[in-house]
């Protein structure tokens, strides 16, 4: 197989990323090996690349370790690097990061007979020099490595460091052992933190560093998200993240854990600038980041937070694209926008596809002068205050909404600007009072159609394409929209505590995290505790869950519903209603009368369906997320539409 010629030399002549993102060198791996360093939390394997002719060492960026722990990954593996970049330690030493590459081949040998880059140097004519600052210049500060070994000390330093190194030190690391007095620290040595204070020196977003942990940044909030919660194998908590850009241009994503979404959450504002240092940087997983810079950065208890508003403002640079234009684009790219906010539309709650919870959301549809409009759907905050921020038709840039291909063409969040100081955001709102307002712009959603709705009438389908699409045996989810009678409304529930009534008893605390959602169990002195929030409450608050049987003339399926759901089928009904009749007058009456008027009742059904093990077996299960009656004047003109349409 041809390795790219040159390739080391080329790279190592880089500083950062690749200016040019279509150079994807084709090198052999001539080593793969797990680093030895039990201070790091995450397994690190060092590389070396070779291009037959000069060889240089590396590092797997962490996404990319499942690589070598399944087996593609070994020895004289021929790679196509697609994405990489150079970290410096000084010296003139550089490491190669993969952060994304595809396994070409195999061969049985190395090629050629490569020398250490270091060694040798590069290929003469090819490369730039050894000495090469980062990119961006800045103050970035490296560690105190003078070699391949040193790679360990620059994690270790990366990881256990969290000293806030403030003022002159020696920004570009002079590496001569003993001579920089922030090197070779071990991670359990005193962390030291100073107040800033004026003439700090910071280091752009773009040069930030693996290698480099004593950084400040100045930066602007251009989004802050809402708290959330999360759980997994090894806990639970919150988190809250944050997008920084600064002067640079490059923007970096962020996020708190616990304790520090405590003390930093409300302190923190969008729009403002701070400097943050004391941050730990790792490389940024890019499916589920869209920020310029390679990292991400997460900020604990200690780390050290000021609004600086003294300084120059950090601009925020766009580049629009046309809402005409959204057409001719990919779904699943991130797109900045300038429009009109023509319409606010109401907030609705809907289940998250991806982790079950609820979200609020808000659908604004937004033109431009391209004649053409889009829905966007806000989240979150963001949903709860739309009709505020957006009224009065504001012209508004997003910055990074995502566009999709649900419903036609659709954007979700971004972060917003109302009537920004641009230009180009005074000429459109010239243009939309002149004459934008009377146009009919073409519209590129069709209504209802995005951030998760698919209940379009032409969308539609039957019950029946549950299994005759073999729905719910990919990995995400499947959805589809039905016209369905519940045809049968099962009454018991399974285990049949607390009355019998098919409903749980949830956690009566209403806010985070609970929600009213997770189980509370009673207790010996008739109290109720919450495992999730570990409170006791002397109440409970019943929610429904029910299984029944829907049916069109295609077929029948079984479907679970919630709480919200079944709420809507007993005309505002709740389950501690209906328990507390039953314990009241010890009659089942009004439970058995909710159930009997609410059979035979029809309605729009949204569903997801999916598989889930249940012991050794496998079972498609399906849940209602969505339902509204249905609307029979408008059924009827649909019906009509569509029979004109054959
Ligand atoms: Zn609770």
């Amino acid at each position: 197989m041809t390795l790219t010629t040159n390739a080391i030399s080329k790279i190592f002549g880089m500083s950062g990323a690749p200016d040019d993102p279509s150079f994807t060198p084709i090198v052999q791996l001539i080593h793969v090996k797990k680093i030895d360093n039990k201070s790091t939390a995450d397994d690190r394997y060092r590389t070396i690349l070779s291009d037959g002719d000069r060889h240089m060492s590396g590092m797997l960026a962490t996404q990319l370790n499942y690589l070598v722990e399944n087996g593609t990954l070994e020895n004289n593996d021929i790679l196509k690097l697609d994405k990489f970049m150079i970290n410096e330690l000084g010296s003139g030493t550089k490491v190669v990061i993969i952060t994304s590459c595809e396994k070409l081949g195999t061969e049985s040998n190395r090629l050629g007979n490569p020398q250490d880059i270091l060694k040798v140097g590069a290929v003469a004519g090819v490369g730039g020099g050894v000495n090469q600052s980062a990119a961006g210049g800045g103050g970035g500060m490296y560690g105190n490595v003078q070699n391949q070994c040193g790679m360990n000390q620059g994690m270790n330093n990366n990881q256990g460091g969290m000293s806030n190194n403030q003022g002159g030190g020696n920004p570009y690391g002079n590496n001569s052992a003993g001579n920089n007095p922030y090197g070779n620290k071990s991670s359990g040595s005193p962390i030291v933190r100073t107040a800033p204070t004026g003439g700090q020196q910071i280091t752009p977003i773009s040069a930030l560093n693996m290698y480099s942990n004593r950084w400040v940044i100045r930066a602007k909030v251009t989004n802050k998200s809402d708290v959330r919660t999360w759980q997994n194998a090894k806990g639970e908590g919150t988190l809250f993240s944050i997008t920084l850009l600064d002067s640079s241009g490059y923007d970096v994503k962020c996020t708190f854990f616990k304790e520090s979404v405590e003390k930093f959450y409300d302190a923190i504002e969008e729009g403002k600038v701070y400097t943050f240092s004391g941050g730990r940087l790792k490389v940024a997983n890019m499916q589920y980041n869209n920020c310029k810079s390679q990292f991400e950065i997460t900020f604990d208890n200690n780390s050290e937070i000021h609004l600086d508003e003294e300084g120059d403002a950090i601009q925020e640079s766009y580049d629009f694209v046309k809402i005409a234009d959204l057409e001719n684009m990919e779904p699943g790219s991130n797109v900045d926008i300038l429009g009109v906010v023509k319409s606010v539309g109401d907030v609705a709650t809907i289940i998250s596809k991806k982790s079950g919870k609820e979200m609020t959301k808000c659908e604004l549809v937004l033109e431009d002068d391209s004649a053409a409009e889009v829905r966007l759907t806000v989240w979150g905050k963001e949903a709860e205050n739309a009709a505020q921020k957006f009224a009065h038709c504001p012209v508004v840039a997003f910055k990074k909404s995502r566009l999709s291909d649900f419903g036609g063409r659709s954007l979700s969040g971004g972060g917003a600007s109302v009537n920004p100081a641009m230009a180009n955001a005074e000429q459109l709102h010239q243009w939309w009072g002149a004459n934008g307002n009377k146009t009919q712009a073409r519209n590129l959603s069709s209504a209802g159609g995005g951030g998760g709705n698919r209940d379009t009438f032409e969308s539609r389908k039957e019950v029946c394409s549950i299994k005759q699409e073999h729905l719910g045996n990919n990995d995400k989810p499947d959805y589809l929209t039905f016209k369905a009678t519940f045809n049968f409304i099962k009454r018991e529930k399974a285990g049949g505590d607390d009355g019998g009534g098919c409903w749980y008893t949830a956690c009566a605390n209403s806010g985070e995290p609970c929600k009213n959602m997770y189980k509370a169990t009673q207790t010996s002195d008739g109290n109720w505790h919450c495992d999730k929030c570990q409170q006791t409450y002397p109440n409970c608050v019943r929610r429904f869950i029910v299984s029944a049987c829907v049916a069109d003339d295609s077929a029948t399926t079984w479907v679970s519903l919630y709480n919200e759901q079944m709420e809507l089928m007993f005309n505002g009904v709740t389950a501690d209603q209906l328990y507390t009749e039953f314990a009241d007058t010890g009659s089942k009456d009004s439970y058995d009368s909710a159930f009997l008027k609410a059979t035979y009742t029809e309605w729009i059904v949204t569903c997801k369906v999916k598989q889930e093990l249940v012991g050794d077996e496998t079972r498609t299960k399906t849940s209602v997320v969505r339902m509204s009656p249905v609307d029979y004047a408008k059924e009827s003109k649909n019906l009509l539409n569509a029979l004109a349409a054959h």
